[in-house]
């Protein structure tokens, strides 16, 4: 009887000691499935942050796109001598300045935003004048004299001056300025950090250069444009056209008949630009084309 007594007492003591184990084990799962849950949240959370962040940076950037048109908007005004519009801008950008400084994100004119990008390309979409296809790649490098297409529409027929077949020839500024700070094609734009076309050339040509027209023409836009500055559009034979932007000054208004060489305006930093230069385009039937084909004499 004893015996049996002790032997109750040893099986009672392992199922015990089993149980506790178990119970250990469960414990153990439990902390671990916890542990997992904390992990695959942390998870969600970072890419969840992640992904705002760039929402926001992206609004940000937008944001800062519409305050330095209308700081553009303000010093075309001023440049104008029209006090009433540039005083609404100002409201305006007064008006934006305090918000922004209320979140705690104060805006200023960025130099950051570059040139020659985004902005430029957002024009197209804006001015419908412009005949503008979005093309990720040139095709063709080769400059093909195109003496046999046929005139474009409204275009008048203009007399080719020189002997070259191709149309633009001149590089518009002079030889000594004709210095490519920045070439055609996709190029990283400095605060999207993706690669963003560039549908000119640009010549680090300092302020108040000469700016020649290209080619003889019509001029068909002369501007102030936010992005663009004081804008040039110049229309050639073939469905070639030529546009200057940035410039200081124009010396030429719309609907101007102009002759290869010509002097159009002076080089400059307006619209939006990071310092003066010349932001050059070709187009051929409105598609930007390397405008390097196309720089075969200069002055
Ligand atoms: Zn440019």
């Amino acid at each position: 009887m004893k015996k049996l007594k002790l032997s109750l007492l040893f099986l009672s003591i392992i199922i015990a000691c089993l149980s506790v184990d178990a119970q250990e084990t469960s414990k153990k799962k439990l902390q671990d499935d916890f542990e997992q849950f904390k992990k695959n949240r942390e998870q969600d959370f970072q890419s969840f942050k992640q992904k705002r962040e760039a929402e926001l940076k992206k609004m940000q950037l937008e944001y800062q796109d519409y305050y330095n048109e209308m700081t553009g908007l303000k010093k075309y005004y001023v440049q104008k001598k029209d006090t009433v519009k540039a005083k609404v801008v100002d409201d305006i950008i007064s008006y934006e300045t305090n918000i922004s400084e209320a979140l705690g994100q104060p805006l200023k004119v960025t130099e950051e935003v570059k040139y020659g990008t985004t902005a430029e390309n957002k024009i197209y979409k804006i001015n419908p004048r412009i005949k503008y296809e979005s093309k990720t790649e040139e095709k063709n490098d080769e400059v093909t004299p195109s003496v046999n297409h046929p005139v474009q529409g409204e275009t008048p027929k203009i007399e080719e001056a020189s002997s070259s077949a191709v149309t633009p020839s001149l590089t518009p500024l002079p030889k000594q300025k004709a210095i490519i700070t920045s070439p055609f094609g996709m190029r990283n734009h400095p605060t999207l950090g993706r690669p963003v076309k560039h549908n000119g050339i640009d010549f680090g040509s300092g302020r108040g250069t000469e700016i020649y027209a290209a080619s003889n023409g019509k001029v068909v836009l002369a501007e102030f444009n936010s992005s663009f500055g004081n804008y040039i559009v110049i229309e050639h034979k073939d469905g070639q056209s030529t546009a200057y932007a940035h410039l200081d000054r124009l010396a030429v208004s719309k609907g101007d008949a102009v002759a290869k060489g010509q002097i159009i305006g002076y080089s400059g930093s307006t619209g939006r630009s990071t310092g003066p230069h010349l932001h050059y385009e070709v187009r051929t039937n409105g598609t930007p084309v390397n405008p390097k084909d196309y720089l075969i004499e200069s002055k």
